[in-house]
Order: structure tokens, then sequence, then C-alpha cells
């Protein structure tokens, strides 16, 4: 039976929003090394919305965008509709509308051709060629941190919108908490491009992340991160990584798959309550040992 120790170290953690399953996850969290973050949705709050839009007809690329979108569960989805909607935009009729983990998504339009929007390395699976004017965009997009949405038809690029992302209150105090108690190398992983790792990394006060990761390479690096690894994620994509890693640790925001998958639950979405749940942790490890 569980040692009353360490019932009475889950029952305080539950008061602070931090849910374990198990004592069993208690006791894995007091061993960690390693802890890994998703960004979308997890370092930020995954309520996107599209700042910017680069196109000849603006209103073709937002419909056809909205149209693909439309199919389409990744926050990012949810940005472009929007956008098209409060513009009064009717989303284009797409079919066979195609989710491609890292990519974004394709269709077919009326006309039989594939239809896309997503990113660049997806343009570049449809062999569309970027102006100089679209890659200028997309740099500066990157530098502000923003990931941005490629919408084409066939090879033919019909613009690129900027999608913004709002990061979670208290993020760089929640890292730097972590720190001090003994987590040295927190690290982000993250499907968006390497220029938006970079800068988001940089406002929450992470030195390490690995960036342009499909579904697969987040399960391969979470094998090969110093552990017993913790990986903590919304959800979108996460369920697999959460189940992989050592400890998997979902904020409640996220979807019900990856609190399912989840040892440990942030029922507020607090990330900053993380550090004391390792400090609580230890201490029950320490007393029941
Ligand atoms: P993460 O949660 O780490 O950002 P994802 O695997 O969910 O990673 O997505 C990786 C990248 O794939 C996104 O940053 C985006 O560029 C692209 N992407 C995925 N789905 C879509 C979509 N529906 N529309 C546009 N881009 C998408
Ligand atoms: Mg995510």
């Amino acid at each position: 039976s569980t040692p009353a120790v360490m019932l009475s170290a889950m029952a305080a953690a539950a008061r602070h929003g931090v849910l374990f399953k198990s004592s069993a996850a208690l006791d894995a969290l007091a061993g960690v090394q390693t802890v890994a973050f998703d960004k979308t949705g997890t370092l930020t709050q995954a309520k996107m919305t599209v700042t910017q839009i680069v196109a000849d007809d603006e209103p073709a690329a937002l419909s056809l965008a909205a149209g693909l979108e439309g199919h389409s569960e990744h926050p990012i989805a949810q940005a472009v509709v929007t956008v098209a909607r409060d513009r009064g935009i009717a989303p284009e009729h797409v079919q066979d509308a195609q989710a491609i983990p890292g990519h974004g998504i394709t269709a077919v339009d009326a006309a039989g051709q594939t239809v896309w929007a997503g990113n660049l390395r997806l343009a570049q699976r449809q062999h569309a060629v970027l102006s100089d004017t679209q890659r200028a965009a997309l740099s500066t997009l990157g530098a502000q941190g923003a990931s941005s949405v490629i919408v084409g038809r066939g090879a033919a690029v019909l613009g690129v919108m900027g999608v913004a992302d709002a990061l979670r209150p208290g993020m760089a105090d929640a890292i730097q908490a972590l720190r001090n108690s003994g987590i040295a190398h927190p690290v982000m992983l993250t499907g968006d491009r390497q220029e938006v790792a970079q800068t988001v990394a940089a406002e929450v006060g992470l030195t390490e992340f690995r960036a342009e990761l499909l579904p697969e390479d987040k399960l391969r690096i979470i094998g090969e991160l110093p552990g017993p690894v913790a990986m903590v994620g919304d959800g979108v994509n996460d369920a697999p990584a959460l189940a992989r890693a050592d400890l998997g640790v979902a904020v409640a925001s996220g979807t019900d798959v990856a609190i399912e998958s989840a040892d440990v639950v942030l029922i507020r979405s607090d990330l900053g309550k993380l550090a004391g749940a390792v400090r609580l942790a230890r201490a029950a490890r320490r007393t029941v040992i």
C-alpha cells in the first residue's frame, strides 16, 4: 500500500493544482533529470491570431486558407478560420482534406487541383517556389517568434500569413524555478521553425531547444535525453510523447487524450507549480527511504 507520507505529499500537491495519478508518478518525479517542454499550447497559450497577410490577392488567399484550415484541429487553423470570418470572406470549398503531421493540411479544389496550407516543408513537398517578398516575410515573422502559414494551389503560392501566439504568463519564472530545484537542462521540443523556436526559447530563458521536429523525431529525442525524462505537453500531437517519457505531464487546458496519456496533470495549467512539485516529490522519497 502507499506510504502515508506519499499520500499526504500527493494531497499537498493537489491543493496546488498538481494532480498525480499514482504514487509511482510522484516517486518518478523525484528522480527526473531532464524536463522537456512542447512549445505550442504548453509554453504558449495556443490562442493564436493572424497578425500579417502577404498576398497579391488577399481575399483569394484567405478564402483558400480558411477552406483548408476548417478541416484542421491544429491551433493555427482556428486563427486562420477566424480572420476570414471576421473579414466576411467565405471559405473556399475543398474536399479530401488530409492533415499531415508536422507539415499542415492538403486537399483537392473544385477543379481537381491539390491545394495546401502549412509550413515551408509542406511548400517544398508541393514543389512550390516562394518569391523574394514571400521569403522575406517568412524570415521577419520568424525573428518575431511568430509562426507562419503558406497557402498554395499546386506549385503556386497564394500567400503567407503570420500567426502569433502569446506565452503563458510566468513561464520564465517557472523555468528558472525548475533550474533552482536542480533540473539543470530543461529543453523545448517543437515542430515549429528554428527561428521561431529560438525567439520563444530566449523569451522564456531556455538555452536548449530542438526545432522542426516531426512527431516521430520528438519520440526519438525523448529516448536520447539524459533520463529519467519528464515531458510536458498539451496534447495536440503530444500524447505519444507523453506516453514515451518516463513521466508525462499534461497541462489541463490541453486535449482529453493528453490528459489520459499523462502521469501528472497541471489542473490550472500553471507550470510555475512544477518546481515545487519536484521538491515535494524528493522530500517524500527521502522520508519513505
Ligand atoms: P508544435 O506543437 O511543436 O508546434 P506540430 O507538430 O503540431 O508541432 O506542428 C508543427 C508545424 O507544422 C507547425 O509549426 C506548423 O508550421 C505546421 N502545421 C501543422 N498543422 C498545420 C495546419 N493545420 N496549418 C498550418 N500549419 C500547420
Ligand atoms: Mg503542441
